[in-house]
């Protein structure tokens, strides 16, 4: 079945489902074999050749073994690849994973060794890059900067928007337009593919940290990125090599939020802009990050359907003050990751965004926000008592100075 005339919210139900009839099921089901039977010896083999390349597996061959395909990842990858409006996708442990896979994929096979990555990005992105594991060169830059950075062994450019933790957007087009013919890679984790299509605007890759509003219950850690066929078939010949695999059940749970991504986005999105409001009013609070409030190229409408879920506000009291708001939250839980069904609040300079070279660190009265599906008026009460509680001691910048980067 296509799915490309309907709604977004009717495909996010039907999305990866279309070979359910013909199993004879109306629910997902899971494939749990880590091997498989193999028909003869020369079927086995050529279809294992065709995903140890990154392939599909033949037909008459067989998955082989689960490292290499997985029938309930593979449903899962088709209906995200239908939401990003993307040929296929490819599903991974873990967003870092995912990240990792982007950039051997782009890197190794053609010898480039360099990668241009647009300030900021998620901590553990920005440390993976920054650190050369992976054998590679970031030069890290501002958007309008892109272009200055390229080199001819750039294998790939690296943006977030909007940006964890500043939720600061990048206009996607433009660095396409300066990227020239490298493949850019857009972190779409914030926005997910109900508010955001970073293909329709000339993104080779589409990456998800599928742990935060793709499973959207905190409890699956996985990544996937949605892309073109041929970049796909690098993605999966990298994954069948190194192992980075997502699990079946892992997969079988986001396959199962799909159906409700666009419910919980709407909603936490309209609880969020009314916390956003009300952040604004409040004394102890400096600045209100949030996508709307941070728009000068006007891609709140455009780019980005919505302004999403995710918060940071700086407050007057600095390091002490964020301590204060983290620690004395009830109903917000006080944990990093994001894009649950429950409310969370954490200091991204302490602890998400640690590793980052200090001058790119996030300031540290700052603290972000997740917003789940309570009700508008508790988490105001939970934010109000807990800011009150941080307006009664002295402002400090002394502990955050102690912030030593990780790596
Ligand atoms: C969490 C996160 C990641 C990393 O994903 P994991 O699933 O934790 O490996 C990457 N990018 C963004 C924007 C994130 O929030």
């Amino acid at each position: 079945m296509d799915l490309s005339h309907l709604h977004p919210d009717s495909a996010a139900v039907h999305a990866g489902r279309q070979d359910l009839r013909s199993l004879g099921v109306h629910a997902l089901p899971i494939d749990l074999s880590s091997t498989n039977p193999l028909p003869d010896i020369e079927r086995g083999g050529d279809s294992y050749e065709s995903m140890a390349l990154g392939g599909h597996p033949l037909e008459d061959g067989g998955a082989v073994y689960a490292r290499l395909w997985n029938p309930t990842v593979a449903r899962f990858e088709s209906a995200l690849a239908g939401l990003e409006h993307a040929e296929a996708a490819v599903a991974f442990g873990s967003g870092m994973a995912a990240m990792t896979a982007a950039v051997l994929a782009t890197s190794a096979p053609t010898g480039r060794r360099h990668v241009v990555a647009v300030r900021p990005l998620y901590g553990g992105t920005d440390h993976l890059l920054a650190s050369g594991l992976l054998g590679v060169e970031a030069t890290f830059c501002e958007e309008d900067e892109v272009a200055a950075a390229v080199r001819p062994d750039t294998a790939m450019v690296v943006v977030e928007t909007p940006a964890n933790p500043t939720l600061r957007l990048v206009d996607i087009a433009a660095v396409v337009a300066q990227a020239g013919s490298v493949p850019v890679l857009v972190d779409n984790t914030f926005a997910t593919p109900m508010l955001q299509n970073p293909i329709d605007h000339g993104a080779a890759m589409s990456l998800h940290s599928a742990t935060k509003y793709l499973g959207g219950h905190g409890d699956v850690i996985a990544g996937v990125i949605a892309c073109s066929e041929d970049t796909a078939q690098a993605l999966r010949r990298v994954r069948a090599v190194t192992g980075g695999l997502l699990h079946p059940l892992g997969a079988y749970l986001l396959h199962r939020g799909l159906a409700t991504l666009p419910l919980r986005v709407r909603a936490q999105q309209a609880t969020a802009v009314d916390v956003a409001a009300w952040l604004r009013t409040h004394p102890a609070v400096a600045h209100v990050h949030y996508p709307s409030a941070d728009d000068p190229r006007g891609l709140v409408g455009t780019q980005l359907r919505g302004t999403g879920a995710m918060i940071s506000m700086t407050l007057h009291g600095g390091y002490d003050a964020a301590a204060q708001v983290t620690s004395g939250v009830e109903l917000f839980t006080h944990a990093v990751s994001l894009g649950g069904v429950d409310s969370l609040v954490q200091h991204p300079a302490a602890l998400t965004h640690r590793p980052v070279a200090p001058e790119a660190r996030p300031s540290a009265s700052l603290v972000r926000l997740s917003i789940g599906l309570e009700h508008a008026e508790d988490l105001i009460a939970d934010l109000d008592q807990a800011l009150a509680g941080g307006r009664t001691r002295a402002p400090s910048t002394a502990r955050a100075a102690d912030l030593t980067p990780v790596g």
